[in-house]
């Protein structure tokens, strides 16, 4: 079950992901979690940091998909007001939403990479579906109570940093 959570690598914040380095390895697509990854939890304004990576991200020509488990109106408003693609109540870890990524995009499983702030949802997600995961350390520590649990759990569980 470790393993199955382990991410592949761990950086403090989304915008310190190197994005020549996704590019050499293959990755096409960008699958990213919002709350605590991009913006404060309860928030809908992205961070501007995070956002100059968003738009790098997309002029370097990656797909990039919003994925959130928060309520879908609110997620396809942000992700409207960026003209991104979104998808809330995506009940990650499981399928629906990863099947219909990789059909839109067209992509294999490992051309995509998962990025977020939970083990469970994010890079458990990312695992079961055979695609590479990147674990960025949540913004802020509000977090809604399935997330408290996750992280109480996580807690628990030795994350192997830095590689
Ligand atoms: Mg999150």
């Amino acid at each position: 079950m470790i393993e199955k959570i382990r991410p592949d690598r761990v950086v403090k914040a989304v915008e310190m992901i190197d994005l020549d380095q996704l590019k050499q390895s293959g990755i096409r697509a960008l699958i990213i979690d919002i709350d605590n990854t991009l913006t404060p939890h309860h928030k809908d304004v992205i961070i501007d940091s995070k956002l100059e990576w968003l738009k790098d991200a997309t002029t370097r020509g990656f797909l990039v998909y919003l994925l959130s488990n928060n309520h879908a109106n609110r997620i396809k408003s942000i992700s409207s007001s960026y003209d991104l693609s979104g998808y809330g109540f995506a009940f990650k870890p499981f399928s629906i939403y990863y099947k219909k990524i990789l059909k839109d995009s067209g992509c294999l499983p490992h051309q995509v990479c998962c990025i977020g702030d939970q083990l469970l949802t994010d890079i458990l997600g990312a695992k079961l579906h055979g695609m590479a995961s990147i674990y960025v350390e949540p913004i802020s520590p509000r977090d809604i109570i399935f997330s408290r649990f996750s992280r109480w759990l996580e807690k628990r569980l030795m994350i192997k940093k830095g590689n």
